[in-house]
């Protein structure tokens, strides 16, 4: 990571993080991992996300930090985009509340910058996820260090090790909204 002092990370979860947090473990790199996710719908599901991303903390000894779980603020903020499809404004707008407020916690206690993982997985747009970054380093004057999560054999590396590891795999990203979509395809796989 180009950026001097602890960095912060953001992870939505174990599967996208896991390639990420062993290779900044393995660079020696100075950094904590931060969830901060009450876009995560319902609560059973945000508290299996929370334990398996804890779990590999503690596995490779990375302070784990848990930001307050708020999901009645996230779905009055997001509720005006609630039809717009994935990869949309709602999720413009999700990805900039949650690196805002980890933002606020990294200036609170002493972080040089911010990263995340969001944009890791391959069914998300990691421009979008930048831009939201920089909106919300803007905003609250920390940096942000932008990761390469597929490339270079990360997205391999990833896969590998959610194998190697047994890590819980979701199959939506996270918010209520999600959850329907990949419900409805379910149920209709040819729509
Ligand atoms: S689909 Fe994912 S990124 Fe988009 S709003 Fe929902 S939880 Fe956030």
């Amino acid at each position: 990571m180009p950026t001097s002092g602890k960095i912060l990370l953001l992870s939505c979860c174990a599967p996208c993080a896991c390639a990420v947090i062993k290779k900044l473990h393995e660079d020696g790199a100075d950094f904590a991992v931060a969830f901060y996710n009450p876009n995560i719908h319902p609560a059973a599901e945000y508290a299996k996300r929370r334990d398996e991303q804890q779990k590999l903390c503690v596995r490779w000894h990375i302070p784990f930090i848990e930001l307050e779980y708020d999901p009645e603020n996230w779905l009055k903020q997001t509720l005006p985009y609630k039809d717009e499809p994935e990869r949309g404004a709602r999720c413009s707008l999700c990805f900039e509340l949650r690196l805002r407020r980890v933002m606020e916690y990294a200036k609170a206690n002493g972080f040089a910058a911010v990263a995340s993982v969001l944009g890791v997985s391959r069914w998300k747009n990691l421009a979008q996820v930048n831009a939201a970054a920089a909106r919300a380093s803007a905003d609250t004057g920390v940096p942000y260090v932008e990761i390469e999560g597929r490339k270079h054999g990360m997205q391999e590396a990833r896969l590998a090790l959610i194998k190697e590891l047994g890590l819980y795999n979701q199959d939506y990203c996270g918010c209520v909204y999600s959850e329907a979509a990949v419900l409805a395809r379910r149920k209709n796989p040819a729509a």
